[in-house]
């Protein structure tokens, strides 16, 4: 349902739980974020409001994390419970994923046969098997990541991350909202479903259009195609005006 991500210097988690909290609004019934800190990923997940999810972070997290995404969901495939609550983990890479994958199904069984392991009931996890197993073939995170996406049919928008290419970020747009930004201090990238949580952290966004993705790391936003272009958001105080 939502979607928010960050590269920079500062506090990680606090911006993720920031950003969920502008995109509560749309409601949703979990919510979780995956961070990475040199090539670990600390995964946290809490059903119902997202004070559960800010507990369970405040208590266990440790802090200086290099990047993050993180998901308010609101479930299609598989019951709201906490296994269900995205970010979803394959072997080494983590998803957020808004949206429905039509021919999960298929995948999913295709994957399975290949001796990937399934621990949820949602469309979102055969996002990251996909992406491992391409990566497993092709020992490129970019061309896995393009190759998954060419198999994914319905509405999409999705943020990866992995640790074996762990200062970037993979970003696409298909059917659901996605945009990316840069934020206004150096070496900061910010990504949402709606521009709410990126107000006052970044004025320079792009409106990511249906078929656009890239990769994303603290210094370099790289897109797959020409079809971007660059907008300005509202500063917080021109916001709060309107
Ligand atoms: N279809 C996915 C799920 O059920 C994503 C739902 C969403 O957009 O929140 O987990």
């Amino acid at each position: 349902c939502g979607i928010v991500g960050y590269i920079g210097k500062n506090d990680t988690t606090k911006i993720l739980l920031d950003g969920l909290k502008e995109l509560e609004y749309r409601g949703y019934d979990s919510a979780g974020i995956a961070v990475l800190k040199d090539d670990r990923i600390d995964v946290f997940k809490a059903l119902g409001k997202l004070v559960n999810l800010e507990e369970k972070v405040n208590t266990s997290a440790s802090s200086n994390y290099n990047l993050g995404i993180g998901h308010t969901r609101w479930a299609t495939h598989g019951k709201p419970t906490e296994l269900n609550a995205h970010p979803h983990l394959g072997e080494y890479s983590y998803v957020v994923h808004n949206g429905i994958i039509e021919n999960y199904k298929e995948l999913k069984e295709e994957l399975i046969s290949k001796g990937h392991k399934f621990v949820s009931q949602t469309d979102t996890e055969v996002i990251v098997h996909l992406f491992e197993n391409f990566y497993n073939q092709l020992n490129d995170t970019t061309k896995a990541f393009q190759s998954t996406i060419e198999k994914l049919e319905g509405a999409f928008s999705i943020l990866l991350i992995t640790k074996v290419d762990s200062s970037k970020v993979f970003f696409f747009k298909h059917g659901s909202p996605l945009i990316v930004a840069k934020g206004n201090e150096k070496e900061e990238v910010l990504f949402a479903s709606s521009d709410a949580p990126l107000i006052g952290l970044a004025s320079n966004v792009v409106y990511l259009e249906d078929g656009v993705g890239g990769v994303a790391s603290a210094d370099s936003i790289e897109f797959f195609c020409d079809n971007y272009s660059w907008s300005t958001l509202p500063t917080s105080k021109q916001f709060a005006q309107k």
